[in-house]
């Protein structure tokens, strides 16, 4: 992992988001079965919960760099985050 990149504060177009992102391939958590507050991977489709609950997501985006998630349930008010960035995208 790059540290010099992770620091970066300026803004720049975000060149992790996968042109397609991928599908949710799970309904909860996969790692402790939460059903709120979920997040997808759109590298992968690894659904993991957010900060407020085990960050089992964020573990995903760190432990298989795999930057870019979303929000779910997936609609029009869902978020794409990056967290190679640490911005919305
Ligand atoms: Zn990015
Ligand atoms: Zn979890
Ligand atoms: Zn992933």
């Amino acid at each position: 992992m790059n540290t010099q990149m992770m620091l970066r504060t300026e803004q720049r177009e975000c060149t992790h988001r996968p042109a397609r992102p991928a599908t949710p391939r799970s309904q909860t958590c996969e790692s402790c079965g939460s059903q709120f507050n979920l997040r997808v991977c759109t590298d992968c489709g690894f659904v993991g919960c957010c900060e407020s609950q085990s960050g089992h997501n964020r573990e995903h985006a760190f432990g298989s760099g795999h930057p870019v998630i979303k929000s779910l349930p997936l609609r029009n008010g869902s978020f794409t985050w990056c967290y190679e960035c640490n911005r919305y995208v």
